[in-house]
């Protein structure tokens, strides 16, 4: 039996949320990557910004619009910081993967795709990001292309090569790493390869940008989208980096208030990147509230972070193994603390209600990766996403009721 080290319980401590009982059991919240529990900081920065400082940003000339738009904008150089974008208007806010995918898929897709042209993406990606490139091919006419997924999870790279190899490529959608089965593609050889082939890359970063390290500048990607919801920080707002050269080259994506320069009923001229794709009054609190969260990450920092998750990944995983029928899904050799699986005879909805019963909180279901789940011939799997904040004790948990579970049934 591992003990959780002081370390990890102090900074468990960080989020109320964890503190309190579910169906007359302690709350193990074992579903971080649908979403992460908030530290208290972020908690204070939202009540803070609603108590202090509520006001309409870059139009104001009054002190509470100035406090506003600083600390706003603030999150913005932050941002820029933390994924080493080389501007700051690189960044551009939005309510998250989605709404990135869907700007990039529609803009871009607007101003440079083409009848005939390709887009790759993989067989591991999130339904956010195929859904926006079908509906945009089927716009333009272009042709969506799929990297195949080997048994264990890893992306069929030769595939891949050969798909590029006809030269019609112009973008690649892949993920950092895959919500499903935890997979961490290989992003740099994915993103040389595309630009030797004339091709854009665009990265899903949902389940990388609080585990792994991200520099956009080394990864040489076009694009690069997280939420903040997933990194500690609140829902409803995530962002899209881009490089200057496509964002000053795209069309503006949703209009109205903010993204214009002059709007005149012959003529509108539109603004400068970031506010160019900034249409309207933004989610100020949670932009605001999203600094706390980054500061969190990088206080702690990734490293560390991603230590004490590969630790949880292996430590569960070995308890696991001894449930009966159990069958684990995504065998990558880099995995971020995804543990997918299916137990023989049992429903997984099922498992998760008597999981739920017991306060464990887990995924079940395709979790939005249905073409992932075909490949599989599986309809869904449970799946326990680790956390810094979670325990060795939460771990042996989930292997515990998991393991009653199998006896009572069989
Ligand atoms: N891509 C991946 C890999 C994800 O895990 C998720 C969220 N489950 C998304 C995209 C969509 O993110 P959001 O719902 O925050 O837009």
């Amino acid at each position: 039996m591992k003990i959780t080290s002081p370390e990890i319980l102090n900074i468990r401590s960080e989020f109320p949320v964890l503190d309190q009982q579910v169906n007359g059991h302690p709350l193990t919240y074992l579903d971080n990557a649908a979403t992460t529990q908030k530290p208290q900081r972020v908690i204070d920065a939202l009540t803070n910004y609603y108590s202090k400082d509520n006001a309409n940003i870059h139009r104001g000339i009054h002190t509470l619009a100035e406090r506003a738009t600083k600390a706003f904008e603030q999150t913005r150089t932050s941002l820029a910081q933390f994924i080493h974008a080389s501007e700051k208007e690189e960044i551009i806010f939005t309510r998250g993967v989605t709404e990135s995918v869907n700007l990039v898929a529609a803009s871009f897709g607007k101003a440079f795709i083409k009848s005939g042209d390709e887009i790759i993406l993989s067989g591991l990606e999130h339904h956010s990001n195929i859904v926006p490139w079908q509906l945009m091919a089927e716009e333009r006419g272009a042709i969506i292309k799929v990297i195949p997924v080997h048994e264990d999870g890893t992306l069929d790279l030769p595939a891949y090569h050969h798909l590029l190899s006809n030269g019609r490529t112009k973008l690649v959608a892949v993920n950092h790493a895959s919500n499903a089965l935890g997979t961490i593609n290989p992003v740099r050889e994915i993103i040389s390869a595309a630009h030797q082939n004339g091709a854009v890359v665009f990265i899903d970063g949902a389940q990388g940008v609080a585990h792994l390290p991200v520099d956009v500048q080394v990864l040489d990607c076009d694009f690069y989208a997280a939420s903040g919801h997933k990194m500690y920080g609140p829902t409803g707002v995530g962002f899209l980096y881009g490089k200057r050269k496509w964002l000053d080259a795209m069309p503006p994506w949703q209009s109205g208030g903010e993204m214009i320069r002059e709007v005149r009923f012959t003529k509108t001229t539109f603004n400068d990147i970031p506010y160019k794709f900034e249409a309207g009054t933004p989610n100020i609190a949670d932009v605001v509230a999203l600094h706390e969260a980054i500061q969190f990450i990088q206080t702690l920092g990734k490293p560390f972070i991603a230590a004490h998750e590969g630790d949880l990944l292996t430590y569960a995983a070995n308890l696991l193994q001894d449930i009966k029928g159990i069958r684990f899904f995504g065998q990558a050799a880099e995995k971020v603390s995804v543990l997918s699986f299916t137990i023989d005879g049992l429903h997984h909805f099922d498992v998760g209600q008597l999981l739920d019963a017991k306060g464990i909180a887990v995924r079940t279901g395709h979790h939005c990766t249905q073409p992932l789940m075909e490949r599989f011939g599986i309809e869904g799997t449970i799946r326990a996403s680790f956390s810094v904040y979670n325990t060795f004790e939460e771990a042996e948990a989930l292997a515990s009721a998991l393991k009653k579970i199998t006896e009572k049934i069989k």
